[in-house]
């Protein structure tokens, strides 16, 4: 049997026939930028995770770098951040020229660790930006709070975690934006590069909108230097469609995190994934911790079984942030996850025969 860690095949073949004629509708109205598409999607995501704006752009990336912008962070300014997730996360802040703070994370969530954030603050400290990691929304509650007691700003990174909650409030609502990615491997993927910030704040919206079309109001005229990111029409076109299996899907996964939680149960140098008692995740990922990580892997893979690891390297270790100056041990919590997460397949069309077989193969490999 052969289980890839995703099949789009799979996830497709349903929707085609709505999706080919959600696409000749844009191929007669030639509206390829800015189309009705893309105001019905924000309308549509807007009602789906009930905040007020919701802004397309053209990726998950430039969702960040715009939430960065519009926020007025730059120069010198200091974002505190994960150093466990995927490089965008960190390079928004960057390319906008502020500095990432990297804090360690909780060994059981794999996000933000809320008890580190206040020592890390320093007078340039601008905002926090917590990543809901593969689907699990942080501790927004207790991230919220020193934000507040230290003026600072919130930008949740929400790539891999659309419509999931803390406390029972949607993810992208607590802090002062939000923003989704669209790439295929996302719960809800486009068939390209796309991506959304959300906010209830009508001046942060009003900004946003300014700042995906090189910053201009009116037309030709430049207060900010903004980005040319758009949502392109045929993404719209296609996540209107794709958006109404959504919730199905999320519950899917949910399905196979239950399946595979129960099947793996009990074995001592494997851990599944934990989940707060007070989080809804949407099972972008699920990961398992393993000190034999790399072995499982070979084994799992010479038996057709798809994995991956997200992510193999922590980001304050990456070759490209040398000058900030981090060195190995900084962050052991991150760190020692990089070597032993492994991540298997977890996608709603997973029949109960696969998700049987890639129990049974780790169940094999720890015998
Ligand atoms: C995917 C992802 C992004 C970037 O999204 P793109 O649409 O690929 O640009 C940012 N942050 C996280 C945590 C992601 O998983």
């Amino acid at each position: 049997m052969k289980v890839p860690m995703l099949d789009l095949n799979a996830q497709y073949e349903p929707l085609m026939a709505d999706i080919r004629a959600a696409l000749d509708k844009v191929f007669e109205e030639h509206h390829y930028i800015m189309g009705s598409q893309v105001k019905a999607l924000e309308e549509r995501v807007q009602e789906y995770l009930g905040i007020k704006h919701a802004i397309g752009c053209a990726s998950g990336t430039d969702a960040l770098v715009l939430a960065i912008k519009a926020l007025g962070i730059g120069d010198g300014d200091e974002v505190i951040t994960t150093p466990f997730t995927f490089f965008a996360t960190a390079s928004s802040i960057w390319r906008n020229h502020a500095k990432p703070i990297f804090v360690d994370i909780d060994p059981k969530t794999f996000n933000l660790d809320p008890q580190k954030i206040e020592a890390a603050i320093t007078p340039r400290t601008k905002a926090i930006m917590p990543v809901h990691l593969f689907g699990q929304c942080s501790d927004m509650q207790a991230i919220m709070e020193i934000a507040k007691k230290h003026n600072l700003k919130v930008i949740e990174d929400n790539a891999q975690g659309i419509g999931s909650t803390w406390n029972g409030q949607m993810s992208c609502s607590f802090g002062d934006i939000g923003t989704l990615s669209f790439f295929p491997s996302k719960n809800l993927g486009a068939m390209g590069d796309a991506g959304m910030c959300l906010t209830n704040s009508d001046d942060l919206a009003a900004k946003l909108r300014q700042l995906r079309v090189h910053g201009e109001n009116p037309k030709y005229y430049h207060k900010w230097v903004g980005l040319n990111s758009r949502l392109d029409t045929m993404q719209a076109a296609i996540l209107l469609v794709k958006l109404e299996a959504l919730a199905a899907w999320s519950d899917a996964r949910r399905a196979n995190a239950a399946f595979y939680d129960e099947a793996l149960a009990g074995i001592a140098d494997l851990q599944t994934p934990y989940i707060h008692p007070q989080a809804l995740t949407i099972y972008n990922q699920y990961t398992l911790i393993t000190s034999r990580r790399d072995a499982l892997m070979k084994h799992l893979q010479d038996s057709g079984i798809g994995c991956a690891i997200y992510y193999p390297m922590p980001l304050h270790l990456q070759e490209c942030f040398a000058q900030l100056g981090y060195k190995a041990g900084d962050l052991p919590i991150a760190e020692k996850l990089a070597g032993q997460v492994l991540s298997i397949p977890i996608y709603p069309e997973l029949s109960h025969d696969m998700k049987q077989y890639v129990a049974d193969c780790i169940r094999e490999f720890f015998a």
